[in-house]
């Protein structure tokens, strides 16, 4: 049986970025940039001030020494912002300017509206202390035109998506969302809306894996639930093979109706492994169909497909950790969901599998702290909805001390 580490590192070998797409910025909320992008003019376009105030020249500046603190000005013209000034500033002028608009050439400063007194024709400036530059944004001063604005491998966030607006790019290019099917697999399940009969349970697989889909930046596609027989596993496997990645849950055991395996084979899914060295998720299947080569050198179309486990608990496990990097490596990006803590409580180490155990990260102090959930073994769910993270838990034989620094995932 391989290692956990192991099985990572061969899924990663299979998952290279998809390729790039083109899509509205509207649409690119959380995607990975696959292009460099630079402005496509100066930023700002044209001087421009960055108040309400009247627009001054240097040497009226300058002569505010000699008039006691105050400079009588001569008023032009108006600009308001999306205008443009008509008239050259000179001395003894000014231009009645409003923020965002484009200073008239021949400004040294702009001094706030609430430092005049109209009279007339005429302003009356207080420029005590102002001096040239004040609140003036010059061309060119926040971007280059040209210049790289955001490099490829960017993620695009709110800030980035207004930035992109900003500098005239409405459509970008961008590794796009790892389509992601979901099968049920089990003659058990019943969809969560319905009321089980005897022997039945209701299907939490998956919603909970739909919804950890979605929550990774992948686009989940729910196929439903899959009866335990070859031709209705046949015919829904099929169909998930058309999506980047393909999520089985159950069936992967050693049980009389775990089929999963026998189907994949049969419709051309490579095994690349069965089974990891883990507590919960053992029995993790993982194959790929539809590579051009065998090396997963160069990735055409092919889909990833994950046999999870059918116990919820284990296929939220494999699912954060096996799942969950592959969908954003598949996306352009890195999965960044590990850390270390401090274990609150000592805990004794299991002999045969290391543990993935429910935990409580707290990361509000210097040190990081793990407390584990209590937890009643691989079925118990409820004991992950408290929980925040996966502590990890080492094999050996004597006790985890309290204090002692854990890998820790974050769910
Ligand atoms: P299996 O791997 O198919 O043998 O399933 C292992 C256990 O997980 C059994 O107790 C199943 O009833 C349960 N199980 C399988 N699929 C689901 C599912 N989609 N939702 C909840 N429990 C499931
Ligand atoms: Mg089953």
């Amino acid at each position: 049986m391989i290692s956990v580490d192991e099985a990572v590192a061969r899924i990663a070998t299979a998952t290279k970025p998809l390729e790039a797409v083109s899509v509205a910025i509207d649409e690119s909320r959380g995607l990975v940039l696959a292009e460099s992008v630079s402005s496509d003019r100066d930023v700002p376009a044209f001087d421009k001030s960055m108040v309400d105030g009247y627009a001054v020249t240097d040497s009226d500046l300058a002569a505010e020494a000699s008039s006691g603190g105050t400079v009588e000005l001569y008023v032009l013209e108006e600009v308001t912002a999306g205008a443009t000034p008509t008239q050259t500033l000179t001395p003894g002028a000014t231009t009645r300017i409003m923020t965002g608009a484009p200073l008239p050439p021949g400004t040294g400063a702009v001094v706030m509206i609430e430092r005049s007194t109209a009279a007339g024709e005429l302003v009356v400036l207080d420029v005590t202390g102002v001096v040239p530059g004040d609140n003036v944004m010059l061309r060119g001063s926040l971007q280059r035109a040209g210049a790289e604005a955001l490099a490829a491998g960017a993620r695009l966030g709110s800030a980035q998506i207004g930035l992109l607006a900003e500098l005239g790019h409405a459509v970008v290019r961008t590794v796009p969302r790892p389509r992601v099917a979901v099968l049920a697999t089990g003659n058990e399940l019943v969809p969560a809306g319905e009321v089980p009969g005897d022997g039945q349970i209701r299907n939490s697989n998956g919603p909970m894996l739909t919804a950890a889909v979605d929550e990774c930046g992948g686009a989940a596609i729910d196929l439903g639930i899959a009866r335990d027989e070859r031709d209705d596993l046949r015919q829904r496997i099929e169909h998930g093979l058309e999506a980047d990645v393909l999520l089985l849950s159950g069936g992967v055991s050693a049980g009389v109706l775990d089929l999963v395996p026998e189907v994949l084979a049969e419709l051309g899914v490579r095994e690349v492994f069965h089974k990891v060295q883990l507590k919960p998720g053992k029995p993790l299947w993982f194959g790929v169909h539809g590579f051009a080569g065998h090396d997963f050198g160069t990735r055409s179309g092919g889909t990833l497909v994950f046999g999870l486990p059918g116990n919820p608990v284990s296929s939220f496990v494999c699912f954060l950790l096996f799942v969950r990097p592959a969908i954003a490596r598949l996306a352009g990006r890195a999965d960044t969901r590990h850390t270390r803590a401090r274990l609150v409580d000592a805990f004794p180490r299991r002999r045969d599998r290391p543990t993935y155990h429910p935990a409580v990260l707290d990361e509000s102090s210097t040190t990081s702290t793990v407390r584990l959930a209590r937890w009643r073994g691989s079925a118990d769910l409820a004991a992950f909805a408290e929980a925040n993270c996966l502590a990890v838990l080492p094999v050996g034989d004597e006790v985890i001390a309290a204090d002692t620094v854990i890998d820790v995932v974050r769910s």
